[in-house]
């Protein structure tokens, strides 16, 4: 290690390459901070060919490296290794262009998700994925994620709105995977890697047209159920909103007491429903609405962007203000199928119950993405662990129901373990054949996405056992 950090050294400006032990405890986790690691050293790189050039030294010395943005993922990604190299890209903070004709920007991977609506919002675009982190959170770390957010019901995930990557591959070449390239996709396949397939550098992504007309919504039910039905009504009648979150009663008590949000007194659950889109057919949708939502005991029409902003700012501060109502908390990331949510959040009832762990939720309920808040008290001995069994079992649910294990958190190094709970040794042994294409000696993001040692992903030159496809003759291992 000290050998390479020499190397690093003459490579990149001397801020540039952290080695003091306090300094490397600010990258030790991410936004997941019960898995913490110290990385070996951490470089600033400025420009996509000193990335490159970090990425071609740790090749050189077998150094497995790891990608890092804002460090807000939620399913520790960019827990870094403590053999190894992390790379953060946040010197790399440039909007390198921007095409309003082709409704198109470039930007650098460090540039927060917020910046690049900030840039063109008053020419009348904005880019949609929206998550609640997006204050913060970069577009690499989007791109690695497959990040989604509120609006992405109506709009699609971050794959839906990259057009093109420049990435730096595993082993230090800078390459460019473009949407329009004929063949196979590989943009598709970088984004939501996980900082395994590469590091991206260069982002082309899409802008949006400002809808002509907005109309924010907040209904509050009695009940959960009742919330609940009125999602699959509002679906069932053919309105895609551009977004419909649900947050119970615990999430809105943990909301009240952050951002006093001033949410209806007494509600079992709120929905936020934005309808967006040309002015005649939002209003149609609104009058629609209104009648799906009768059962609602108040519906509040945001009147102007002030009180549209305030209607969204409980949502949005839901995962931090759980912080107000309880010293500890998981953030669960699951999706079921939109009909299986009252079901579901029926048993995550029973669940909190019998393991007294209470459990707030908040959820994207238009696309069923589920974002049970397990609260816990870290002081109470055992109280962690049950957390933890109700957290997993929660993840079980979605399986059982047809769902996922993330909706849009990834997978990281938390949900590893559950990978062979949805997914079959052939199905895991494919995704490392991709993984191995792109990166045989398994030096990017090793120990994460697949649950344990397999093929040559994770034991660098070593595979374990022949894949099916390799022993037929369909596939070819590298
Ligand atoms: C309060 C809060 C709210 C959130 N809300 C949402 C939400 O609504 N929707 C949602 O989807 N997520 C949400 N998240 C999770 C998180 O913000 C996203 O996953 C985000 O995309 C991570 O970006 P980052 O820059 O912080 O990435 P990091 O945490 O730094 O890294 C995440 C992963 O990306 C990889 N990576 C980072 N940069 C690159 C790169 N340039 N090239 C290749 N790989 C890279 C890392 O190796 C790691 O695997 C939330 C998090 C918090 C803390």
């Amino acid at each position: 290690m000290e050998t390479l950090i020499a190397a690093l050294r003459s490579l990149l400006p001397h801020d540039s390459v952290i080695t003091d032990p306090v300094r490397l405890r600010t990258y030790e986790c991410d936004g997941l901070t019960y898995h913490r690691a110290t990385p070996g050293v951490v470089v600033l790189p400025g420009t996509a060919e000193q990335v490159a050039r970090v990425v071609r030294l740790c090749n050189e010395f077998g150094v497995p490296f790891v990608a890092r943005g804002s460090g807000t993922g939620l399913s520790g990604g960019a827990l870094p290794r403590e053999d190894g190299v992390l790379i953060v890209t946040s010197k790399m903070r440039a909007i390198l262009e921007i095409d309003l004709g082709n409704r198109r920007a470039v930007v650098e991977p460090g540039v927060t998700n917020l910046a690049i609506t900030e840039a063109v919002r008053d020419r009348g675009h904005y880019y949609a994925p929206d998550p609640s982190s997006q204050q913060i959170c970069s577009i690499g770390g989007n791109v690695a994620e497959n990040s989604g957010g509120a609006h992405c019901l109506k709009y699609g995930f971050t794959v839906n709105h990259v057009e093109a990557c420049e990435i730096v591959t595993p082993d230090g070449d800078l390459v460019t995977l473009d949407r329009m390239d004929p063949g196979y996709d590989l943009l598709g396949a970088f984004v939501g890697s996980e900082g395994t397939l590469g590091i991206a550098t260069k982002i082309t992504v899409r802008l949006c047209r400002a809808p002509e007309s907005v109309t924010t919504v907040l209904a509050a039910f009695e009940s959960i159920e009742q919330g609940g039905e009125a999602v699959s009504a509002i679906i069932g009648a053919g309105i895609v909103p551009a977004a419909i979150e649900m947050m119970d009663a615990l999430a809105i008590e943990a909301a009240e007491a952050a951002v006093a949000c001033a949410y209806p007194e007494g509600a079992g659950a709120v929905l936020i429903v934005e309808l967006d889109g040309p002015a005649a057919e939002v209003e149609r949708q609104f009058a629609q609405l209104r009648e799906i939502c009768s059962d609602a005991f108040e519906l509040r029409v945001a009147a102007d962007p002030a009180e549209r902003a305030a209607i969204w700012k409980g949502r949005k501060s839901a995962f931090a203000a759980v912080g107000r109502i309880s010293p500890a908390y998981i953030v669960q990331d699951g999706v079921v199928p939109r009909t299986s949510l009252p079901g579901v959040l029926a048993a995550i009832d029973r669940l909190s119950a019998e393991h007294r762990i209470k459990v707030a939720n908040v959820f994207h309920a238009g696309d069923g993405n589920l974002h049970p808040l397990v609260l816990f008290d870290d002081a109470e001995p055992g109280a962690g662990e049950r957390a933890e069994v109700v957290s997993g079992a929660i993840l079980d649910l979605c399986i059982e129901h047809g769902g996922s294990i993330t909706g849009e958190h990834g997978v990281g190094v938390d949900k590893s373990r559950y990978m062979p709970r949805m997914f079959s040794e052939d199905d895991l042994d494919t995704m490392q054949l991709v993984r191995c294409a792109f990166d045989p000696r398994g030096l990017a993001n090793p120990g994460k996405v697949f649950p344990t040692p397999r093929l040559c992903g994770e034991v660098p030159g070593v595979r374990k056992g022949v894949h099916p496809l390799v022993e037929s003759g369909k596939a070819e291992q590298f």
